[in-house]
């Protein structure tokens, strides 16, 4: 009898792919779970009243609706339906600034409401909550920022998008994940030894497809920063034909098992090109809303954030764009509160590595 039993150890992999299989399916949201959860979240109807109410001061106080990937489906909707974007921070800022109206509602967190008001100092930029920021520009204080520079006058200073305009305002350039590999290999090529910030994972991924001479300022993205390497690889068992798809805030080792590494934008164009019939997806569940429109025919699948201890092993979910709500839009249009202003000196300083970023040839 014994010839025709499997190897134990054969076996119990059977057994821990079948639990996994099952433990997975019910922890997981897929894209389309979330889409519905969102939009049931709320009472339709009444959100549909919200959602009238802004298009009709959108066009009272010509104004356009700007939105990140990450808000909710809800926004990204409106956004395009009146004929604003839907976008990565840096085409957010191009957008804003090429547009025509008079008034930038921005839905996404701060850095982006103050890039938007460096780009274009002439246009009122308002946001539906001043309070909507970012774990990495809140980890780089710009005075402790400014100390660190002084320490290392020698490097060229190159941040992040997500930084506060001080912090931009200190800085020889501003990067976003779509171009920081290109403008670092360009600036190893005219021998430059770069200090980096505030991202750690973004800047341990550039240094290491690179190779670029790089001092990291520790900050880290508290929603990329929680998805987990074992998660993923017992995800790939249960989905062993997907394409994993991650965004480079994410830890080293989930970043190892990707088939591709991309920005927002760059993930979406990966998700509608690639021949896969589903990808795993590792950066915030907003960006759901478009990769599903990219490729509609595609199933795709939140990667794990917790682990086995967790409750929930799909969140990413970042708490400061889910600020972003249509009630406080339509406050905001109504009172023109939660406007963006700028020290304009400071303004002016952050504006150099901003242009000197969307002048940057690929
Ligand atoms: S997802 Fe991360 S990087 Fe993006 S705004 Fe939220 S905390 Fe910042």
């Amino acid at each position: 009898m014994e010839a025709i039993n499997k190897p134990t150890n054969e076996f119990a992999e059977i057994e821990e792919v079948t639990d996994n299989r099952a433990f997975v399916r019910e922890h997981l949201y897929s894209g389309s779970q979330l889409r519905q959860r969102s939009q049931q979240a709320s009472n339709p109807t009444a959100q549909r009243a919200l959602a009238e109410k802004v298009k009709h001061l959108l066009v009272r106080e010509n104004a356009v609706l700007i939105a990140h990937y990450y808000t909710d489906p809800l926004i990204q909707a409106l956004a395009e339906e009146t004929g604003g974007c839907v976008a990565d921070s840096l085409e957010m800022a191009r957008f804003g600034a090429q547009h025509s109206a008079e008034k930038l509602l921005v839905a996404g967190v701060r850095f982006m409401g103050e890039t938007a008001k460096i780009l274009t100092p002439h246009k009122t930029v308002i946001m539906p909550r001043l309070e909507a920021t970012c774990s990495l520009d809140e980890g780089c204080p710009p005075d402790e920022f400014a100390a660190f520079c002084d320490q290392h006058p020698d490097r060229t200073v190159v941040v992040y998008a997500n930084t506060s305009a001080a912090v931009k305002a200190r800085a020889d350039w501003v990067v976003t994940s779509s171009i920081a590999l290109k403008l670092v290999e360009h600036l190893m090529d005219q021998g430059e030894a770069i200090l980096w910030a505030p991202d750690k994972h973004l800047g341990h991924y550039v240094q290491y497809k690179t190779g670029a001479d790089m001092l990291m300022w520790d900050g880290a993205c508290i929603v990329h920063e929680e998805f987990k390497a074992k998660g993923l690889q017992e995800l790939k068992r249960v989905y062993p034909d997907a394409a994993v798809l991650v965004h480079p805030e994410s830890p080293m080792p989930v970043i190892e098992l990707a088939d591709v590494v991309g920005s927002t934008s760059q993930l979406i164009h990966a998700a509608k090109t690639l021949p896969h019939k589903q990808c795993i997806v590792a950066t915030d569940q907003g960006i759901f809303y478009k990769m599903q429109q990219a490729a509609a025919d595609k199933e795709l699948i939140i990667a794990p954030t917790g682990g086995h201890g967790a409750t929930c092993r799909s969140c990413a979910n970042c708490p400061w764009m889910a600020m972003n709500e249509l009630d406080s839009m339509v406050t905001a249009l109504e009172t023109g509160g939660n406007e963006i202003s700028l020290d304009p000196e400071l303004a002016e300083k952050a504006m150099l590595p901003l242009r000197r970023m969307l002048n940057f040839k690929l």
